[in-house]
Order: C-alpha cells, then structure tokens, then sequence
C-alpha cells in the first residue's frame, strides 16, 4: 500500500523549513518588542468549547471541524482556531486577575475541513494575538498596527488594511432586523449560500464574494451604532489617521465568527487571489462571559502563515541562504577519525560543520559541499594528517589557504 498525504494537508520538507523559522522568528521578535507573551494549548479541547465560542451556525462548527469521540464518548475536536482555547487557558488560570492587561500571541497548526485550493488548506498555521482586560481603543490600535507593521517589515506590496465596527451585541441586533428587511424582498436574486445565511447568520450574506455587488446598497452598519460603540469606532480611526496608517472602511466586513464586536479588520493582499485576507481579528467583548468567565473585554487577532509565504514568494521576497562553515571531505576510515574529532571541537565553538558519511569519491564529495552551500572545504588524506599542515579552500571564489588543525578555526570567517 501506498501511503500518502491527507488532501489538504502539506510536508514542510528541508528545503523549505528555514523559510519558516524566519517567519517565526519575525513573529517572536516583533511579539517580543510589544510585550506580548507567548501561550502553548493543546491542538485539541472538548467540542463544546468550538461550538459555544465560534457559533453553532457558523461555516467552521456547522461544517469544518475535525470531531471524534474518546474512548469514554467524550467528543473532542481539533482546534479550528486558537482564540477559544486562549480564553479557556484565560478563564482557568485566572490570567486576567493576575495580570490586567493580559497580553498574550500562539503559533501553531489549526485544522479546519475546508474545500481545499491555493492559500486554503485543511491542517494550515496561523499566529494570533489575543490582549484582554481593558476595553481601550489605543489596544485596538496597537493591536491593528503590530499587524500592520509585520507585513510592511517584509515589504509586501499590495496590501490593505480594512476595518468596519459591528458595534455591541444589542446594536447588532437591531441592525439584523434592518438588513433583514432590506434583504428580505430581494433574497431570492442572492446565491444560495446566501439565502441559507438569510435565515441563519444573515451578516453573513455581507460578506459573500458571489453577491458583492448587489450588497453595495445594504443599510451601513457604522450608522447603527450606539453612543459607546461609535464613540470607540471614532477613536480607533483617529488613532489610526494620527499615526498615519492608511486604512480602508469597508461597511460589508463582519469577519465569519460569531464572538466579534466593535472594531473587527482584515489585513488582504491583492496578490493572493480568491483567499486574500493575510490576517484578520476584532474586538470580542463578551466571549469570556460567555465561556463562564467574568466580563473580560478583549481584541485580537488571527494570521495565516501559509497566505504570507504566498505573498511573500508573489513579492519575489529573498530568503537568506542557509550555508555550512565547512565540509570535510575525507580520504579514507583513518581521516574521518580526525574529521569527526575536530568537527566536535568548532561545533562547540559554535561553527556549522559537516563531513561525508559515504564513502564517496573526493570529486563526488566536493559537489557535494557545493550543493549544500559549505563556505569552506577542508580535503584530509595521509599526508594531512602525517603533516599536520591541512589546505582551506574558500568555496566563493576558489582561493586556498595553508594552516594546521588547531589554527583552522581561524580561516572560518
Ligand atoms: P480566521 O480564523 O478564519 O479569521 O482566519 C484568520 C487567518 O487565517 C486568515 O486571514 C488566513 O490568513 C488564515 N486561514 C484561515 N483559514 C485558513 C485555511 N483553511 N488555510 C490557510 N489559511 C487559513
């Protein structure tokens, strides 16, 4: 039997991972220098954590999640996001008490069963921050600027930042009945999509692609909002503007999860086609009271990282060259005593060394450290060793260098 890959899942094969590590250690940096600490839940809870967080009527629990039961019937799921799983860990932990502006970020695999295409997979990696406490717009702020300043760290091109206010959970309940309403003649033109959302998460329809444009004349959301909520709106953009961030108000963004209230924003790239959105997140004031907590005012936000290595290759983006400091390439079972010896002694030193495990031709050897990108080759026969007097070949540029095994190290730089 052949095995193979899971559809929609992918390897991060070797020559691919430091891609990777330079990502996350982009994102650990950049957290770093906004004090956001990092938190590590497990890849799967209790479903009814999903379920009760993300909306029973929402594509990612009506649909997309990966559920099994335990051998004790407990139904558990693969977390198809991590905000659910942070505020959890918040509400157990009682990090909120400990720490009023809890401010925290995750990186990690999410899984969702989504109909797989470029930018959508079905095991894919986001990085997230979460800040909760305080209910202040300079957080949103802060909160929509780290994201706005990690992309533009790479500088991508083509990116926008969108922001919309869905205003308190009253508020939005008002403004579904003046949508449906609005709707409600014409729903029978929309895709089906639509008309199943009509009745079921009606803000939804807002943001279908099929029905853009026939959305562009839905009542504004923005024009609902209560005194708090259009006074917190107002103060983002002004934060916004003052920093000079340019932003776009899109009134038919509502983000697809149901916990979201106030300020929600994407950040797309128009390099990345039907699955644009690089990152998105908002405001979700109550998802903490609604897991059993106390009333925990949090904002935050969710990033994939397989979207920004898209843009990133769409951008001609250039990685750092991974290198070896030096590749010995060895003569005989005598010489790779020696090899392996002083190859112990510059690793501890902290330099990147490797040598032939088989038994190759030195020619074949010599190609070998070609492909693997080693700076420098030391060849070592007999006479090396007899000698104690090796030669360093400076790969780059051909140029050979005399010196004996205990000065090597000198040659490395
Ligand atoms: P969401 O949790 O749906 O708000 O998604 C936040 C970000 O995660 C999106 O903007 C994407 O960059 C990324 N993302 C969501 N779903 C997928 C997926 N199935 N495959 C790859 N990236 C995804």
């Amino acid at each position: 039997m052949n095995y193979k890959l899971v559809n929609g899942t992918f390897d991060i094969l070797p020559a691919d991972s430091h891609k990777w590590q330079f990502i996350e250690a982009k994102i650990r940096e950049f957290m770093s220098t906004y004090n956001y600490k990092e938190i590590r839940t497990p890849i799967f809870e209790y479903t009814e954590l999903f379920k009760r967080s993300i909306g029973d009527q929402t594509d990612i629990v009506s649909k997309e999640m990966y559920t099994f039961p335990d051998s004790k019937n407990k139904s558990l799921t693969l977390r198809p996001e991590n905000t659910a799983s942070a505020m959890r860990a918040v509400i157990e932990n009682n990090l909120v008490r400990e720490n009023p502006q809890l401010k925290t970020f995750y990186i990690g695999p999410m899984f969702r069963r989504e109909r797989p295409q470029k930018g959508r997979y079905r095991q894919f990696h986001q990085f997230g921050i979460e800040a909760s406490g305080p209910k202040s717009a300079e957080l949103d702020f802060e909160v929509i600027l780290l994201a706005v300043r990690f992309y533009e760290s790479f500088a991508l091109k083509n990116v926008e930042l969108e922001i919309n206010s869905i205003g308190d959970l009253e508020t939005r309940q008002i403004y579904i009945d003046a949508l449906k309403k609005h709707l409600n003649p014409i729903i029978n033109d929309y895709c089906e999509n639509c008309r199943n959302r009509f009745n079921t998460n009606p803000l939804r329809v807002l943001d279908c692609k099929i029905d853009h444009e026939k959305n562009q004349n839905v009542p504004k959301i923005t024009d609902f909002l209560n005194e708090d909520s259009k006074a917190h709106y107002e103060r983002v953009l002004e934060l916004l503007e003052f920093n000079n961030i340019s932003f776009r108000e899109n009134h038919l963004l509502v983000r697809g999860l149901d916990y979201y209230s106030d300020t929600v924003f994407e950040v797309t790239s128009s390099d990345l086609g039907a699955q644009s959105a690089l990152c998105g997140g908002g405001r979700y004031d109550y998802l903490v009271e609604e897991l059993g907590g106390k009333y925990t005012p949090s904002v935050g936000f969710a990033a994939g990282i397989e979207r920004l290595l898209l843009s990133l290759e769409a951008n001609d983006y250039a990685f750092e060259e991974r290198y070896l400091d030096l590749f010995f390439v060895c003569m005989n079972e005598k010489t790779k005593l020696f090899a392996s010896k002083i190859s112990d002694s510059l690793r501890r030193s902290g330099f990147k060394v490797d040598m032939d495990f088989c038994n190759r031709s030195v020619k074949s050897q010599m190609k070998y450290a070609n492909k693997i990108n080693a700076k420098y080759v030391v060849v070592i026969g007999d006479d090396e060793i007899n000698s104690n007097q090796i030669t360093v070949k400076r790969m780059e540029d051909g140029e050979e260098f005399k010196t004996s095994f205990i000065e090597l190290s000198n040659y490395l730089n």
